[in-house]
């Protein structure tokens, strides 16, 4: 009897691939700009920053368990009922939390090709099959997820914009998917960057979640709020999906820092209007410079940049990589995303974003080293 004498995972965790964070290093260069992970260039609201240190006294005390406040503020911003919100440490933490609601061994849970990693995880490691559906122009397509719907599907989850495509599908197209899936199948509309989207038919899901019992809608704070740090996320839920997360959550799963930081940020509007101004110029920037090199780029409604490079030897986009790298510019690898081909590129500060389309400029003109 071969038995293994010491404990062992399920199955069903040890199938998971590790999610491997953008890089944030350059060894060997002073000078870095992270371009890697989809962070706020412009950093929080300094009202936040201030709400964050106004705890630093009471660090003893547990928080207010269940975000009370913080989702009134929230609630107060986007005119919802705080009833209706839950919070989380981060939006990560309510993927996993919807996941464990909803799906169990022998349930499959959809998403698509190059969607958000973090689905497949959450599938998994709540026992189920994940069932990764195509897209079409590197776009959730809905005919394919329908297609994809059986007795077992418990879950569908669509980034929107996704990341790392910065791509979206429009609201009548999301509302035709959820009018088309089965009642007992959970949609979850992921919104992490929907304050940067600018598109008169785009959702981010509220009226949706308003008026559907199967529709939830993520947001966080990690992105335009430029508090990822801190790692607190949201989501607009109907009541009876509500309790069921609140069920399962850990009974303190915000801290209270990140609580003060995130009623500090959501109440100002105005450094929100600031970034989403600075990142629509910025990638607009981007986007025409690098069309212009000749690479071609994803249009992107999000805040980052997807670039496509040939695959010919000393252009591929490990080339590429190397190359920003050396100087100081960090992007993101996105092979696990099964674009290999690509790097995805944040939009940054102006210095970072003038620096990058200047080291594009000599990747794709052969000048090793300026
Ligand atoms: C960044 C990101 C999130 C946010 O994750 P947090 O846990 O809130 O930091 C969620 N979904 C997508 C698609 C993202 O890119």
């Amino acid at each position: 009897m071969n038995q293994i004498l010491r404990p062992v995972a399920r199955d069903s965790v040890l199938k998971i691939d590790p999610y491997v964070p953008g890089k944030s290093s350059a060894p060997g260069v002073d000078r870095i700009f992270k371009l890697s992970s989809n962070e706020s260039p412009l950093g929080p609201s300094k009202k936040a920053v201030t709400a964050f240190a106004s705890v630093a006294g009471k660090l003893e005390d547990y928080p207010e368990g269940s975000a009370r406040r913080l989702r009134e503020a929230i609630g107060k911003r986007y005119g919802l009922d705080p009833d209706r919100l839950v919070c989380g440490c981060g939006s990560d933490d309510l993927l996993h939390l919807l996941a464990t609601a909803y799906v169990g061994e022998g349930d499959e849970g959809i998403f698509t090709t190059h969607g958000f990693l973090v689905y497949e995880i959450a599938i998994r490691a709540a026992g189920g099959t994940p069932v990764i559906v195509p897209e079409t122009d590197l776009t959730a397509d809905v005919d394919a997820i329908l297609a994809a719907v059986t007795p077992r599907t418990k879950i569908v989850f669509i980034a929107n914009p996704n990341n790392p495509t910065g791509t979206y599908v429009n609201m009548a197209e999301i509302k035709r998917l959820q009018a088309n899936l089965p009642p007992n199948v959970l949609l979850v509309l992921d919104a992490a960057y929907a304050e940067y989207v600018r598109r008169n038919d785009y959702t981010a899901g509220i009226e949706m979640v308003s008026t559907c019992e199967n529709v939830v809608m993520t947001r966080t704070f990690s992105k335009i709020h430029g508090l990822a740090n801190l790692r607190l996320g949201w989501a607009f839920a109907p009541s009876h999906v509500c309790d069921a997360l609140h069920r399962i959550r850990g009974p303190f799963n915000v801290n209270g820092p990140a609580m003060e930081a995130g009623i500090a940020a959501i109440e100002d509007t105005e450094h929100v209007t600031f970034a989403a101004d600075h990142n629509e110029k910025w990638l607009g920037w981007l986007t025409e410079g690098v069309s212009k090199l000749g690479l071609k780029a994803t249009p992107s409604v999000a805040n980052f940049l997807l670039v496509h490079f040939p695959d010919e030897p000393g252009r591929t986009a490990v080339d590429a990589d190397a190359f920003l790298t050396r100087r100081g510019l960090i992007v993101r690898n996105v092979a696990s995303y099964k674009l290999p081909q690509c790097l995805r590129m944040t939009v940054g500060t102006e210095e970072a974003n003038r620096l990058l389309l200047g080291a594009l400029t000599d990747f794709v003109g052969g000048r090793a080293r300026a």
